[in-house]
């Protein structure tokens, strides 16, 4: 291996995080959302290390989909998204997915369509957040609509909510009370419950919670969280120091010269960029780890380096370890720094990482 830019991923603190998920909804069901190559974690990987315990996988898309029934998933697949064409539903019957249904145009389409299969839809109901679902008012004849149609098996009632990462909003709760009094009478599974709201909402947890980001062992929320505390990184972002400058008081650092050193600076230069998907928005004073001490980053990010201070580090060389973000360094931490949240961080890492994966004895294997 030349390039030493290497994200790392430990399978087992995956399966720990969905654990967490199940047993805070005391053995409820959980859909594990490995979609967008889950979070950047690979999907194939990822619905590999967890089939044995996954009650389903939700990816975004039909595509997604299909890759992990070719790759050999056999847990059930739900569609967040639902689909996009009516075409898609053939393929909706051909490979055995669930999906998510969110206009009552969609009920048409389902109408219309020659599924033989019986299929389970999952409807949305926009209780709030204004993106995706059918308006409260219209969701009782909507059920009863899709419930009635021979091509669907079982319908499960859904929602999605906008600010359930913020403790102290009342609209989560608002949210609830709104999907409760229109949905009141049906007779069905519920699934409300993002990672924020599994952690968070106990009043949301249901009989599906849907997990994305805690799985990967980010906490959405901002504070320190009984629950959000119990995550374990599943990503370690590293590379190496690749050369050492002394530099004086005046000198500058980088890009455009937005670093000054102020005093004498010991500056590293690590060999990973925003083309590797460490953001360029990170700050000067973004945190850093080298040989496990902390420290900060220093000028702009450039597309295949970025400095670090190593002024008050001890015995680090050429070739020091680096960590952006994983293990000891979260990347709920990093992100703020950078203007962003771990979800961005975690879907940028580009194909020059090298993707390793372990579990908590051992290696597994490495690619690329
Ligand atoms: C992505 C997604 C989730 C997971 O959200 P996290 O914040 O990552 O837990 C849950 N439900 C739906 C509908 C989604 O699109």
């Amino acid at each position: 291996m030349g390039r030493a830019a290497t994200a790392t991923i430990n399978l087992d603190a995956i399966r720990h995080n969905y654990r967490l998920a199940k047993s805070l909804s005391n053995g409820q069901k959980a859909v594990a959302i490995i979609k967008a190559d889950a979070y950047g974690h690979d999907a194939v990987v990822v619905a590999n290390a967890l089939s044995a315990q996954a009650d389903a996988f939700g990816v975004a898309c039909i595509e997604e989909a299909i890759e992990l029934r070719e790759a050999g998933i056999k847990n059930p697949i739900l569609l967040l998204e639902g689909f996009f064409k009516a075409d898609e539903l053939i393929l909706i019957a051909q490979y055995n997915l669930w999906t998510a249904l969110h206009s009552v145009s969609q009920i048409e389409d389902i109408k219309n369509s020659p599924l033989k299969n019986s299929i389970n839809v999952w409807l949305k109901m926009d209780s709030g957040m204004h993106r995706l679902g059918i308006a409260p008012e219209d969701y009782q004849d909507a059920y009863q609509q899709l419930n009635a149609l021979p091509q669907v098996k079982e319908v499960i009632l859904m929602s999605h909510f906008s600010s359930a990462d913020d403790l102290s909003a009342g609209t989560t709760q608002e949210q609830i009370n709104c999907f409760d009094a229109f949905t009141t009478g049906i007779n069905a599974h519920v699934s409300l419950a993002n990672s924020a709201a599994t952690l968070g909402h106990e009043e949301a947890r249901r009989q599906w919670q849907r997990p994305g980001i805690m799985l990967y062992g980010a906490t959405p929320f901002e504070q320190s969280h009984p629950q959000g505390d119990k995550l374990r990184s599943a990503m370690t972002l590293s590379s190496e120091v690749i050369a050492i400058h002394q530099l004086q008081a005046g000198d500058a650092v980088g890009y455009s010269r937005t670093f000054i050193c102020e005093k004498p600076t010991l500056v590293g230069t690590v060999a990973m960029g925003y083309a590797d998907g460490y953001p360029r928005h990170a700050k000067s004073g973004t945190p850093i780890l080298v040989n496990g001490q902390r420290t900060r980053i220093l000028g702009r990010v450039s597309m295949d380096m970025l400095a670090v201070d190593l002024s008050h580090l001890e015995d680090v060389n050429v070739g020091a370890y680096v960590e952006c973000w994983g293990e000891n360094l979260t990347a709920a931490e990093v992100a703020p720094h950078c203007d962003t949240i771990p979800y961005t961080l975690f879907t940028g890492i580009t194909r020059r990482v090298h993707k390793v994966y372990c579990d908590d004895r051992q290696l597994l294997k490495q690619v690329g």
